[in-house]
């Protein structure tokens, strides 16, 4: 499957062709259609084979698909990753499929960073966080953010993607207890 077979925003064509992405990758052509269509995902890919892409291009999408965020509002999608470093990769490959939209924001929430300035941010509104637990969990208990546009819906209407490079028992205990029925995807 191309890029162009999944019918996504014409904003978002323009960055990944910005960005000479000619053909999506095998976990890209395998896990994005899965994730437009709004299914849970467990994803299984190494580091360097795009995964990051293959649901934050869906992420967008969705997102897009929302009545806009105004100040006051949580987040649309929140992507939490388990460091600083990673959660710095996401929100950089977040903001490049999302850099011809105008008017979209994409927050990173990490701890060692300036939290007043987060604040503001956070409370202005942006449409995703990409964030490292501990720090956004500060923030919601301080009333910065809330995910009640990211859980209003729970339990019966979400859609959660699990990527992970390994695929330990740990990682699939996590996925059995918080997936519904997820399609595997490996590569
Ligand atoms: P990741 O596996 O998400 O860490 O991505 C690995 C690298 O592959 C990143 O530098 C991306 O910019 C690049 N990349 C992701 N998808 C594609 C694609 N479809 N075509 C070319 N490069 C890509």
């Amino acid at each position: 499957e191309s890029f162009e077979d999944m019918c996504l925003h014409t904003s978002i064509m323009k960055d990944i062709a910005f960005h000479e992405y000619t053909r999506p990758t095998s976990i890209q052509a395998q896990a994005m259609p899965v994730a437009l269509s709004g299914r849970d995902l467990l994803g299984c890919a190494e580091t360097g084979s795009g995964k990051t892409a293959a649901f934050a291009i869906p992420m967008i999408q969705h997102c897009l698909a929302q009545s806009p965020v105004r100040r006051g509002d949580g987040p649309l999608a929140l992507v939490l990753a388990p460091t600083r470093e990673l959660a710095q990769q996401i929100e950089k490959e977040v903001k490049a499929f999302s850099k011809s939209l105008e008017s979209f924001k994409t927050a990173i929430v990490v701890g060692g960073t300036n939290i007043a300035e987060q604040r503001s941010e956070l409370r202005a509104g942006v449409d995703i966080v990409v964030a490292t637990p501990g720090r956004f969990t500060d923030h919601l208990q301080q009333g910065n953010s809330s995910l009640s546009r990211v859980m209003r819906r729970l339990p019966e209407k979400h859609q959660t993607l699990l990527f992970s490079a390994t695929m330990p028992v740990e990682i699939e205990a996590l996925a059995q207890e918080y997936l519904s029925s997820p399609v595997q995807v490996k590569v």
